[in-house]
């Protein structure tokens, strides 16, 4: 039988003591949807789980400086309904329509899908599109970090064990962009994803004024497709066939070491990621325009 302490702290700042004595192996549960899987199965043999469950000040979705501020504890469930999320970062919500199931959507959270360093994080893909930032905090310390540096770190697993992420800050999409997010796996609920994108692009007197094309689930990361993203720079909408098919000749070679298994075999997840970037580009969808300014003061 594994056997663990499990504490219950109540505030955020008991919580970050236990996690930073460097005594004992702590770790923070959430929704534990992965973390009571992988303890089970001796993956992780921590001495202290140290539930976040009552920390209610890292459960909210809120404006703050041109950024959804969303707190850690959110469930994708929340993520999912919210109107905020629906309006300003839509490929957000749909992302999260797609995670699980209802059910593991209740508990599952947004800050454990990103601290869960796995190959398939859903939220991940959305989130790069979008630019993110996170908020770490630890016993006496914040620091912010885009998540894109975060994804590409290689001592975050180390750092990982003291800091708690509290918070991802999204940029709001502006009115001229264009935003599209695809999932593909073998059924719809509780399939392991085969490739998923999410794009934004940023429109300027009908040329593209920027780009940005994240995948998930093909390379042993989430990934930012620069190269690809670059051949968009400039080209006037709607794109051209010749420009699609460069765009996605170039993202082939950005999508290195593509993961193989049981799932899907390296080559049918690399041509499923240039068919769903394929789809993005010939079906961009607009921001929802509205009473911006009522609906932030709601
Ligand atoms: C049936 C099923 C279906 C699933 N479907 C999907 C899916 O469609 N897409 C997908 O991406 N994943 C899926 N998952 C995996 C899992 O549900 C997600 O990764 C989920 O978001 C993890 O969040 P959690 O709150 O449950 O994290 P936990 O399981 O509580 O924690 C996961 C890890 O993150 C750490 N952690 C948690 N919160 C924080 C924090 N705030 N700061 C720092 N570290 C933290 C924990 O210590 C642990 O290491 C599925 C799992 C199951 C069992």
């Amino acid at each position: 039988m594994v056997e663990f302490e499990y504490v219950t702290p109540s505030s955020l700042e008991a919580a970050l003591q236990v996690l930073g004595d460097a005594s004992h192996t702590a770790m923070a549960l959430a929704g534990g949807t992965r973390l009571l899987i992988d303890v089970r199965a001796g993956v992780v043999q921590p001495a202290i789980l140290v539930d976040l469950r009552h920390l209610d000040t890292l459960e909210y979705i809120r404006f703050d400086d041109h950024c959804v501020a969303i707190g850690a504890r959110t469930t994708l469930a929340q993520i999912e309904m919210n109107p905020l999320i629906q309006r300003y970062v839509p490929l957000l919500a749909e992302m999260a329509s797609s995670f699980g199931s209802p059910l593991i959507r209740t508990s599952a959270t947004l800050g454990g899908n990103i601290a869960s360093f796995a190959q398939v994080a859903d939220a991940v893909v959305p989130l790069l599109a979008l630019d993110s930032t996170l908020l770490f905090q630890s016993a006496g310390n914040r620091r912010r970090q885009q998540l894109s540096a975060f994804i590409t770190d290689h001592r975050r697993a180390a750092a990982h064990a003291h800091e708690l992420i509290t918070e991802v800050s999204v940029p709001v999409l502006p009115g001229n962009a264009l935003w599209f997010y695809a999932k593909l796996g073998n059924r719809k609920a509780n399939a392991i994803p085969i490739a998923s994108v999410a794009t934004v692009i940023t429109i300027q007197s009908q040329r593209i004024q920027e780009a940005r094309i994240a995948l998930g689930a093909i390379t042993p990361a989430p990934l930012r497709a620069t190269h690809a993203e670059a051949v968009l720079l400039n080209e006037s909408l709607p794109l051209r066939d010749q420009t699609i098919e460069h765009c996605l000749a170039v993202l082939a070679t950005e999508l290195q070491d593509p993961l193989d298994d049981m799932v899907a075999s390296a080559g049918y997840r690399v041509l499923m990621g240039k068919a769903l970037l394929r789809k993005a580009l010939y079906h961009l969808r607009p921001v929802e325009q509205g009473d911006n300014k009522k609906m932030r003061e709601e």
